[in-house]
């Protein structure tokens, strides 16, 4: 049986609207997107969402450092990636980049962003 999905692309900040024919937990049908990649997001948006955490974590001396991951991680796995961030105290001085905790999730590593 098929099912359609409405996505919106994350891609970019056009935000394309894509409509996606989902059939067996595979897009068989992508349209509205204007590149490939929105093709690519919305075939794996439906099978396995991803995203590129985001957070903070505190510093031993205190101050609050800027961290994403280094990729895309599975949205089922934000919440122990977020339990695995608060127990991270790293030593400063740091530098974008910095590698703070290796292959967090799925190969990505969590890094210093700002
Ligand atoms: S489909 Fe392409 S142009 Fe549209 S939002 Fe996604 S990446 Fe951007």
């Amino acid at each position: 049986m098929k099912e359609k999905r409405s996505l919106t692309c994350v891609e970019c900040p056009i935000g394309c609207s894509i409509e996606v024919e989902v059939e067996n937990g595979v897009a068989v049908s992508v349209k509205g997107n204007s590149c490939p990649r929105g093709k690519l997001y919305a075939e794996n948006e439906v099978v396995c969402p991803k995203r590129v955490l985001t957070s903070t974590v505190r510093a031993k001396s205190g101050e609050m450092i800027p961290v994403k991951t280094s990729a895309p991680v599975k949205k089922t796995e934000l919440m122990n990636i977020m339990k695995e961030i608060k127990a991270v105290h790293p030593e400063l001085p740091l530098k974008i980049g910095d590698i703070l905790v290796k292959d967090i999730s799925d190969g990505a590593n969590l890094v210093v962003s700002g």
